[in-house]
């Protein structure tokens, strides 16, 4: 057990998805007692935000915020360890009819070979969510998008790198 799950369950016992008549997707511990919440769509997080930042009980404890937008990230599960970089930059070229408009971030061995994450744009993200599987080579390999916010390690707020943080305490 983490020892941040006591926050957590702080808000999962205060707040629920039904009481707020929000759909929540997911519901993640992040580092210091963090907890980063998936919400169906925009509205419904916007909803559950102005409901915390309503509760002071809540809004004393937490920072409450959002991620900041960036471009969809998407992990690529069980790719063969024998597949080339160049092979998953180009893999969404056949639905997209252009190469090379993913931005590989990392990869890391997996259960089944090895996994990818990258970077696309919205309008490839949205071809590539018509689909299930996503095309490596000679492989179809199972993908979802990959949500993880930008937490500073110095301080643990979101939405800041630690290189910019203005926390002047460690
Ligand atoms: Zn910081």
């Amino acid at each position: 057990m983490e020892p941040n799950t006591k926050y957590g369950s702080h808000i999962r016992g205060t707040v629920t998805p039904r009481g707020v008549k929000i759909g929540v997707k997911k519901v993640t511990n992040v580092r210091k007692g963090g907890i980063l919440i998936e919400t169906v769509n925009d509205a419904d997080l916007d909803k559950l935000i102005s409901e915390l930042d309503s509760n002071p009980e809540i809004k004393n404890k937490f920072d409450i915020g959002k991620p900041l937008q960036r471009n969809p990230q998407i992990i690529c599960y069980g790719v063969s360890p024998e597949t080339t970089e160049d092979t998953i930059t180009n893999c969404t070229a056949p639905l997209t009819r252009q190469a090379k408009d993913i931005k590989i971030l990392h990869n890391f061995k997996g259960a089944r070979g090895r996994n990818w994450i990258f970077e696309s744009t919205p309008e490839v993200f949205k071809l590539l969510s018509k689909t299930t599987k996503i095309n490596i080579g000679w492989e179809r390999n199972s993908y979802k998008e990959y949500i993880r916010p930008r937490q500073c390690f110095k301080c643990c707020k979101f939405g800041h790198p630690a290189k910019h943080c203005k926390e002047t305490k460690d």
